[in-house]
């Protein structure tokens, strides 16, 4: 049979993580502090889980992985499998063109965010602390985190930004089953929260807001850790697990991608397909290219610097060398929520830096997004993440554009989550435009 889909065993899971730092062109800058205010570096030390600080600055290049980890990666579906698009490919009629997609939509919360959440979850826990803090703007980082926690029999807090905890009652309502306790931000837990209520009882909130009241808590309750979902190095070595998976099934599917395409909000589900295969084309042991996609709201590595800035609108991190909209930059909603950050991972600003990562960004309407997502839905019979659709769009136009070339390609594009909470935005974007 000419299959078309790919799967490891359980006992395939891998065994250590990829930490790319060691492999890179040149070394990743390290974090500084700003100027002005308190040391920033002791206050992530104080706020987050001993084992993730230690990864986040080490320089070993394979990290083994706990079997208690590999245990509950197991137990959340993984090996995911990788699929080919033969019936995308029909409809699109490619000839020379091969698509593939790997499948992190099949995340028991809906995103690849699942992958880091255990891991620092379990972390946590083994380092005797009780409770999980976190923020969220979509939703997907919140509800990973809630079902994180809730495995390894922890508490779990999310702020969420108002205007968003106000409307994605579905997500909250997942959460909240999970047994986290999830407040609107600006809440009344924090005195940062109040003062902001005191002035303005019915502020919307934003992602800055969410952030400083989520570290307040954390430096005020014994037992709690604050939990980041993307752009930290120790991030993207949990999602390699993504990609070094990939690696093993392309050698079972006998093809070899030639180009490798992601949603890019922060970085860490593209860094989780994308840095397994760029430490073997480092070491010239692959020829692979890597585009990052993604929307014109937030386009960090295509219109911004490479420079130090702040991770957040509170300046509460060290200042990270990144390519940058600026760390104030308002950024429009859009469906696509988890693509708006101001900034791209120090790790994909640095392989970019280099020419090994690019980039493309698509309109702000998202009209030709959630094209590429309904056609992949009516062919491979997936509804997948708005996020996603951004990596589908790309690896169609690429197809196609090779196609026309008269080029033989091998392209493979990460679903990063499924769309099943996202329904309300394929019905106005499809339904009712
Ligand atoms: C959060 C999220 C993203 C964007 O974050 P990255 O760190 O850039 O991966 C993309 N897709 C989904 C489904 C998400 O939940």
């Amino acid at each position: 049979m000419d299959k078309n889909q790919f799967q490891l065993s359980v006992d395939e899971l891998p065994t250590k993580w990829y930490n790319i730092i060691p492999d890179l062109p040149e070394p990743l800058p390290p974090p500084k502090e700003p100027e002005t205010g308190p040391s920033r570096m002791e206050y992530l030390a104080k706020t987050m889980t001993g084992e993730c600080l230690k990864q986040e600055m080490s320089t070993e290049k394979w990290i083994p992985i706990p079997e208690e980890i590999r245990e509950l990666y197991i137990q959340a579906g993984r090996p995911r499998p990788l699929y080919r698009a033969k019936r995308l490919e029909k409809k699109l009629g490619l000839k020379k063109v091969r698509l593939y997609y790997k499948r992190e939509d099949l995340s028991p919360t809906g995103s690849h965010k699942v992958n880091t959440a255990l891991v620092q979850a379990y972390y946590a826990a083994k380092e005797g602390k009780d409770t999980l803090v976190t923020e969220t703007g979509a939703g997907q980082w919140g509800s990973a985190l809630s079902y994180a926690a809730k495995l390894m029999d922890l508490n779990c807090v999310v702020f969420w930004v108002k205007s968003v905890y106000d409307w994605k009652v579905d997500r909250r309502t997942l959460m909240k089953l999970l047994g986290a306790k999830v407040y609107s931000s600006p809440s009344k837990e924090t005195k940062t929260g109040r003062e902001i209520l005191a002035k303005n009882p019915t502020d919307p909130g934003s992602l800055g807001i969410a952030v400083s009241e989520g570290l307040e808590y954390t430096d005020t309750h014994e037992g709690s850790v604050y939990c980041l979902g993307s752009v930290l190095n120790h991030v993207l070595l949990h999602q390699s697990i993504i990609g070094l998976e990939t690696i093993k099934q392309f050698e079972i599917a006998e093809d070899k991608p030639d180009l490798i395409v992601g949603c890019l909000g922060g970085g860490s589900n593209f860094g989780g397909i994308a840095l397994p295969f760029a430490g073997e084309v480092l070491n010239k042991k692959r020829e692979c290219e890597f585009l990052a996609s993604q929307s014109e709201v937030a386009p960090n590595l295509t219109k911004g610097e490479y420079r130090y800035d702040f991770g957040d609108v509170g300046e509460h991190t060290p200042l990270l060398k990144m390519y940058t909209l600026g760390h104030k930059t308002e950024m429009m909603p859009i469906k696509a929520d988890g693509l708006r950050y101001h900034a791209a991972a120090p790790l994909i600003s640095s392989l970019r830096h280099h020419n090994i990562v690019k980039a493309v960004t698509y309109p702000k309407d998202e009209k030709t997004i959630f094209q590429a997502a309904t056609m992949f839905l009516q062919s491979e019979g997936y509804l997948i993440a708005p996020e996603s659709s951004y990596a589908v769009r790309a690896g169609i136009d690429e197809a196609l554009k090779a196609e026309r070339a008269g080029d033989e390609k091998v392209i493979c594009m990460n679903i990063s989550g499924h769309g099943f909470l996202d329904l309300f935005a394929y019905k106005e974007k499809m339904l009712e435009a």
